[in-house]
């Protein structure tokens, strides 16, 4: 007799369960996205127990007859694709066929549906994958799905189910995902029979996000308009430069409006946020992705929680630049709490500011501000830089001093250029952020935070990271317009690299070159150094290219030279700026807040850090028990 058998069903669908159904959460999202695909404008979750002793969705989709409410519990059995042209482009949150047979394999499992045009409805028992009744029932059209003891039959997988907390935690996670794609679906989140959720449908993904997230988060996101890049459209809602957190949990992206992760989101939002997070720190989105559903393929995971992207490089590409347009469009004061005085998506809505051409209003500016700037960074007219990356039309002046000098004999601060738009603001895009003239300055508080009386209270920088931000920018502008002046070493150094960082080493070297690295093979795996960045001032110059061989290597393949810049550049501006307890004179501080305000990123500096915080009069108000909280 032959080893091999075919499975009993049931047990198959165990098996298959063990993939799709690793916790309640799982169940929430197959049941909710079966209603979602079903057209429910309504859909109710409620759970007990953290949906280990209930799980209940009901919705007010399209229900099912008889004949399809006990197909849809066969293997394999769905009305969503029929043909393998449908696999290749699907749309639907399910394809597969296989939830429902698998939960009901690992539960018990009570199905009650009807369609508005059938008089009657139907009621499926299933036990453990066992049929244990089929009768008629009355009731609402529609669907309701309930889903007691799960795994009751599967000790081993009982097992690995946490705290009710912690598997509530994913329930509510999932509810979110999809409530949030859904705006316009009615959602309601009940827990042990208290509602935890209830959202109404409306047309709007900010609202929606309000009403799961709260105040404090929404008022602190900044829009990501429709627009398309390399044929990819994005949209939504994404944390403002000063918001992050420590996991990636908040960092919610879809395709196509499935909930989907995916390596090349990750590294396109991180590149998008370059320098605007902190380390270790995971963005805030709710980004939604549209393309061709033949651009990439769902079919790779078995909860479809990922997705492989057929040129993952241009979503890559594409995410960062929809980032970086959203960050730099919308620059807002990061507040301690509570809503924002100045919220971004009411940006251009002071007719006053959007009447009056942008360069009309930063002459002023220019006429009231003082001109004096006595810190070693650049004199500069308030016009912020142009946003755009355009060769300058005369060429700029030099860049740093390109004097060959010994790397331990190098001038104190480099000697930076003024800007190259000195009077040029025609063109740039119109500014709409505050201006110097909104903040009177105060003190400075341990020569460190500078307090300032803003129009919407206490507004605090942090000179440091200021400057930093503000040297930042120069010399990015700097190193785009010019490259990056180098100094020739009097000894060139000699560098001795195991063969996978020489390979790497080799294949970069005209990037390096670009950034004012000039390096040459000169032997197996041995390069020579002969000249560096004229702004880098280290001690140990081996080790400082050690490093950036190892930025290299983390970047993924496409990763721009200008990042591997800008990583550079990140780390040596912290050493040149206005230290903690410099202390500045009130006209060196004022030219310094105009600097920042000017930047294109004026709020964070280059490691992620807050410039400037505020504290709103609101809150103010509230502290003192003037105003009671809300
Ligand atoms: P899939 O979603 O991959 O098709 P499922 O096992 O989740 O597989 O569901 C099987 C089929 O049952 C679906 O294709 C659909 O036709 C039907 N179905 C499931 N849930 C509902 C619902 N809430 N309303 C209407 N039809 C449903
Ligand atoms: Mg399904």
């Amino acid at each position: 007799m032959s080893k091999i058998r075919i499975l009993p069903d049931a047990l198959a669908s165990q098996v298959a369960a063990g993939e799709v159904v690793e916790r309640p959460a799982a169940v929430v999202r197959e049941l909710v996205e079966n209603s979602l695909d079903a057209g429910a404008r309504r859909i109710e979750v409620h759970v007990q127990r953290g949906g280990t002793a209930l799980i209940k969705v009901i919705d007010d989709g399209s229900g099912m007859g008889r004949e399809d409410a006990l197909l849809c519990l066969e293997r394999h059995a769905t009305s969503k694709i029929q043909t393998k042209e449908d696999l290749a482009a699907i749309l639907t949150y399910g394809f597969r066929g296989e939830a429902l047979p698998s939960i009901a394999s690992v539960s018990r499992f009570r199905l009650a549906t009807r369609p508005a045009d059938a008089l009657t409805g139907t009621e499926v028992e299933v036990h453990g994958g066992k049929m244990m009744s089929v009768k008629d029932r009355g009731g609402a059209a529609g669907t309701e799905i309930e889903i007691r003891n799960l795994f009751f039959n599967v000790p081993a997988r009982r097992k690995f189910l946490r705290t009710e907390n912690t598997e509530y935690s994913h329930v509510e996670q999932q509810f979110r995902l999809h409530a949030i794609a859904n705006p316009g679906v009615t959602f309601t989140l009940t827990r042990n029979g208290e509602v935890a959720y209830h959202l109404p449908a409306t047309d709007s993904v900010l609202e929606r996000i309000r009403g799961l997230t709260g105040d404090e988060l929404a008022d602190r996101l900044v829009p990501v308009p429709r627009e398309e890049f390399l044929g990819i459209t994005l949209s939504g809602y994404i944390g403002a430069p000063s918001v992050s957190r420590s996991t990636r949990q908040s960092q919610i992206t879809y395709l196509n409006g499935r909930p989907i992760e995916a390596a090349a989101l990750s590294y396109g939002l991180r590149e998008g946020y370059h320098t605007t997070l902190m380390k270790g720190q995971h963005p805030v989105t709710f980004l939604f992705i549209e393309m061709d559903a033949h651009a990439y393929d769902v079919n790779v995971h078995p909860a479809k929680k990922e997705v492989r992207f057929h040129d993952g490089n241009r979503v890559r590409e594409a995410v960062a630049r929809a980032v970086r347009e959203a960050l730099t469009a919308a620059r807002t004061v990061p507040t301690g709490h509570g809503p924002t005085a100045r919220p971004p998506l009411d940006r251009a809505t002071n007719p006053d500011e959007s009447i009056r051409p942008a360069w009309q209003l930063r002459q002023e500016t220019a006429v009231t501000a003082p001109s004096q700037t006595l810190l070693p960074i650049s004199t500069r007219s308030s016009a912020p830089p142009p946003v755009e990356r355009a060769p300058a039309a005369a060429p700029p002046p030099p860049a740093f001093r390109a004097e060959p000098a010994p790397l331990t004999a190098m001038p104190a601060a480099p000697a930076l250029p003024p800007s190259a738009s000195d009077d040029v603001a025609e063109g740039s895009e119109a500014e709409t952020g505050p201006s110097a003239e909104d903040y009177r300055i105060m003190g400075v508080l341990n020569r460190l935070y500078v307090l300032m009386e803003g129009t919407e209270g206490l507004v605090i920088m942090d000179q440091h990271a200021a400057h930093e931000r503000v040297m930042f920018e120069q010399m990015r502008r700097s190193m785009e317009q010019s490259g990056v002046p180098t100094q020739r070493l009097l000894m060139p150094l000699t560098l001795q690299l195991g063969p996978r960082e020489a390979d790497l080493l080799t294949r970069n070297l005209d990037a390096l070159a670009r950034l004012g690295i000039e390096a040459e093979a000169f032997g197996p795996n041995t390069f020579k150094i002969e000249a560096l960045p004229t702004f880098i001032r280290t001690d140990d110059p081996l080790a400082w290219i050690d490093e950036v061989i190892e930025e290299l290597r983390r970047m993924s393949s496409g990763a721009s030279t200008l990042r591997l810049g800008e990583d550079m550049i990140a780390t040596t501006v912290c050493r040149h700026a206005v230290k903690a307890n410099d202390s500045l004179s009130i006209p060196e501080l004022e030219a310094l807040l105009r600097d920042l305000l000017a930047c294109e990123m004026p709020y964070c500096c280059p490691h992620g850090r807050p410039t400037l915080i505020q504290i709103s009069h609101g809150e103010l108000e509230r502290k003192f028990g003037r105003r009671a909280p809300h």
